[in-house]
């Protein structure tokens, strides 16, 4: 009977886990010996017992579970795993197989020592975005969790009310909130302030998003686009500097009147766009809120810091990069859904598991397999790094 393990996330403010009591059920039922590392689900409000009642065994000594198990599911990165005091990538059996976000242009190290072992890892971020595979889209599933709390974020932080009240005391006016990219996590985040009553406007370089934006109730800023920043697979392209700079010109007046800006822009593989510049957020009156979902890539904003709050000159700029670890239980419960998804296109009968390479979404998700890093544009990194 294969053997799967759910560990017990380690890196700094990781408060999710990759399977849940639904989903271990699911793997039970599918013929599966599932051990569940003491607390895992914790801090995603899970306890063990939930997990036991379920079928899971609950891990102590993780040390024999992570050399063990034939699977291991996780959500952030492998890392250097105290209690074990090594790598977690070193302690994988030959042969093993891992689901999680690989991060694997920021974790090179961790994707050599992963070929080098013989494992095979299925990078939840690298899942091809096709109409089959949405049940495993993880990335939008997080982006959607992430794009909510960016804007309950903002409205909690911000000293005004995002709905217009007409009270007593005298009329107060809605806020106002530009959302810099329309994808996933911007289109939630435009639906949940409309929810709470702001005026929003977007602006985005794919020219589907304006519908989608204008059937929510949001207004999108018009760009004079020259050609459409549409790139492969439905995500954006890298736009030129001088395109760019047209951009600023033209959102800098709504930055400027804007209550909130929530900034969720990125260019798959690349840098993020710099969209709010210095001048813009100068322009901004004292007491907005600046929300930058794209700091860990170089941020949009000019002064975001990753995981760090800026104040510059009483406007307030937020660099969350976890977001949707803040709401752990509900991004815990759809990244679960995700993963298993992903795993049920490998489960054969009895609980084998067999992958099929000529399946477009296993072949779009390998990171490493047989020994080999089969993502080219990592292995070309590699490359360039002991080049
Ligand atoms: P993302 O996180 O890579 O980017 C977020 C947004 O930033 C995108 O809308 C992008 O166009 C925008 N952006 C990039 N440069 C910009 C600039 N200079 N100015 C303004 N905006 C800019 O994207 P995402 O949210 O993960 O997904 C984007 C799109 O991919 C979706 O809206 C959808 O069309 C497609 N998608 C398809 C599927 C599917 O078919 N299964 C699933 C998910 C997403």
């Amino acid at each position: 009977m294969s053997k799967v393990f759910v560990c017990k996330e380690r890196s700094v403010g990781e408060t999710r886990v990759a399977a849940t009591p639904e989903t271990v059920k699911k793997m039970v039922q599918a013929g599966l010996e599932v051990w569940v590392e003491k607390g895992a689900g914790d801090a995603s409000n899970l306890p063990d017992k939930k997990y036991e009642d379920v079928g899971a065994k609950i891990i102590t000594n993780s040390a024999e579970a992570w050399g063990q198990a034939d699977v291991v599911l996780k959500v952030s990165p492998l890392s250097f795993n105290d209690q074990l005091a090594k790598p977690e990538a070193e302690t994988l059996k030959d042969g093993a197989i891992v689901f999680g976000f690989m991060a694997p242009y920021a974790n090179l190290d961790t994707v050599r020592t992963l070929a080098e072992r013989g494992v095979t890892t299925l990078a939840m971020e690298l899942i091809p975005r096709v109409t089959r595979a949405q049940s495993m889209d993880a990335l939008s599933s997080q982006a959607n969790v992430a794009g909510y709390k960016a804007a309950v974020l903002a409205a909690a932080r911000l000293g005004k009310h995002f709905p217009l009240l007409m009270t007593a005391a005298g009329t107060i006016p809605p806020a106002r909130v530009v959302i810099m990219g329309g994808g996933v996590a911007g289109l939630q985040a435009l639906a949940t302030a409309k929810r709470l009553g702001a005026i929003v406007e977007v602006s985005d370089i794919r020219p589907a998003v304006k519908e989608q934006v204008e059937s929510l109730g949001g207004r999108f800023i018009d760009l004079p686009m020259e050609e459409s920043g549409e790139g492969a697979g439905g995500y954006a392209k890298e736009m030129g500097e001088d395109f760019l700079r047209k951009q600023r010109e033209i959102v800098k007046q709504h930055v400027a009147a804007a209550d909130v800006v929530i900034a969720t822009a990125q260019v798959p593989g690349k840098k993020a766009p710099v969209l709010v510049t210095a001048d813009m957020v100068d322009a901004m009156r004292p007491g907005s809120v600046i929300i930058d979902l794209a700091a860990e890539q170089g941020g949009n904003c000019e002064f975001s810091k990753p995981d760090e709050e800026v104040n510059h000159n009483g406007v307030m700029i937020l660099g969350p990069t976890n977001l949707a670890a803040t709401l752990a239980h509900d991004a815990s419960t759809v990244y679960s859904r995700n993963v298993l998804a992903l795993f049920q296109l490998l489960l054969k009968e009895d609980g084998q598991i067999e992958i099929d390479t000529s399946d477009e979404i296993i072949e779009g998700t390998l990171l490493t397999h047989a020994g080999e890093i089969v993502h080219e544009p990592t292995a070309k990194q590699l490359q360039g790094v002991s080049a």
